[in-house]
């Protein structure tokens, strides 16, 4: 198991040597997809880590996954690029048919189709999901989609995006979190069927979208499991993300605590390296020592997944952790560089960015605070 382990992180290791800081930099500043990289870690089968032996992927666990994009981060890149890829496919894996599962997932491990858009949050829900308002209506043997998406990533550089959309009416309900279905859309057909792309510019490089659905027709075939049984479907893959959102945010924080150290000890000012003041090396022992804590939760977490055992809790207090460490360690790396942490080319600010979107996206630190309040502490629902 740690062979397998070792073995993969030095596999990535290598890998990520190929695709240097100034790689990372300079599609950051054109706001460019990292093609080649996701090439190169889809032609290395990384991608396809969680797919099965039987449909042509590796068959790993969650925890060499979360290992993998942990050394993505650690290497000064960004995961955010293809961690879809990896884990998306799980919905159809668990709840899609039969031919579903042949269609796409051996296509998926072979890298000749990308199924990394995942489309959930809309302009009035995005904490609160089942507030969603897309709908899709059945019609001529598929349904009919019509609504607005928001912040859905990597639609550019998708075959296939999975879509949560409700089909029946919240007035024929007793739960909302009832009648919403998931569904693979095909976005060339979409989007010359009435599928509108907007992209959003943001902080970090981070291709994502507005998606305007002006009644766009998917085939019935590509609705995934039981119609009105999606919201469970997608609460299915949620441990599973954020484990592996763990896993990157432990790479991030792995890499501000190297960066600061490197700088503190080779930084001279007032003729000594600045990490030997206990004011610059206290911060970075402290960040150091969240980074191990939330890296001994994101592996317990693994484990029981792995091992198919609850893990909801483990799954919430390791991405909460990890968020925090890796965002505690950013701010320490910035402050540690003084001047030069703001500097494009030290890679800090970069990396600063990037590691902050781990406190909204992919679920914000209040939401798992509430989860872990209500369901493993007991207290009364907050919201
Ligand atoms: C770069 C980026 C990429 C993304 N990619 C995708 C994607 O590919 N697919 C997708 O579906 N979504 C994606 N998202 C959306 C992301 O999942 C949402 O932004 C996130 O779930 C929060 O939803 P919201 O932005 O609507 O915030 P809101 O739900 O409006 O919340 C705003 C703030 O209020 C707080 N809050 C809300 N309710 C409560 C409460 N009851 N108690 C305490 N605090 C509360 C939240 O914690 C948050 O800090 C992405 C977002 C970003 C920024």
């Amino acid at each position: 198991m740690q062979d397998l382990l070792n073995d993969v992180r030095q596999g990535v290791r290598d890998l990520c040597a190929r695709f240097p800081a100034a790689y990372w930099r300079a599609v950051d500043h054109e706001r460019e997809y990292p093609e080649a990289f996701v090439q190169a870690m889809t032609a290395a089968g990384y991608l396809a880590a969680l797919i099965p032996e039987e449909y042509g992927g590796s068959g790993l666990g969650v925890t060499e996954a979360s290992v993998i994009l942990e050394e993505v981060n650690r290497s000064g890149g960004n995961a955010a690029a293809c961690h879809a890829q990896m884990y998306t496919m799980g919905t159809v894996l668990r709840h899609g048919s039969a031919e579903q599962k042949q269609w796409l997932l051996p296509a998926i491990a072979r890298g000749d189709l990308r199924l990394q858009a995942f489309g959930v949050t809309e302009p009035g829900a995005g904490s609160d999901t089942t507030h969603l308002e897309t709908t899709a209506t059945p019609q001529q043997g598929g349904y009919v989609i019509r609504g607005q998406k928001i912040f859905i990533s990597r639609v550019q550089h998708s075959d296939y995006l999975l879509l949560l959309a409700r089909t029946t009416p919240v007035a024929a309900v007793t739960r909302r979190a009832q009648g919403l279905s998931v569904f693979l859309v095909n976005l060339r057909d979409a989007l010359a069927d009435g599928l509108t792309v907007t992209p959003i510019d943001t902080m970090m490089n981070h291709e994502t979208n507005a998606l305007f659905f002006d009644d766009v027709w998917v085939p019935e075939e590509n609705l995934i499991g039981q119609e009105g049984e999606g919201f469970r479907y997608i609460l299915d893959g949620m441990n599973a993300e954020r484990i592996l959102i763990a896993g990157e945010c432990i790479g991030d924080g792995e890499f501000f605590i190297d960066a600061a150290t490197r700088y503190a000890r080779d930084r001279i000012v007032f003729d000594r390296p600045i990490g030997k003041n206990q004011g610059v090396q206290f911060p970075i022992a402290r960040a150091y020592a969240q980074v191990r804590a939330a890296d001994l939760m994101r592996f317990d977490a693994a484990r029981r997944f792995d091992q198919s055992q609850s893990c909801g809790e483990q799954a919430n207090l390791a991405k909460l952790l990890a968020a925090d460490a890796s965002w505690d360690a950013a701010n320490v790396a910035l402050q540690v560089h003084g001047g030069y942490g703001f500097a494009a080319d030290y890679d800090i600010e970069r990396k600063f960015r990037e590691t902050r979107l781990f406190q909204v996206a992919p679920i914000s630190t209040n939401l798992i605070l509430a989860f872990i309040a209500e369901h493993v502490l007991g207290l009364p629902r907050s919201y």
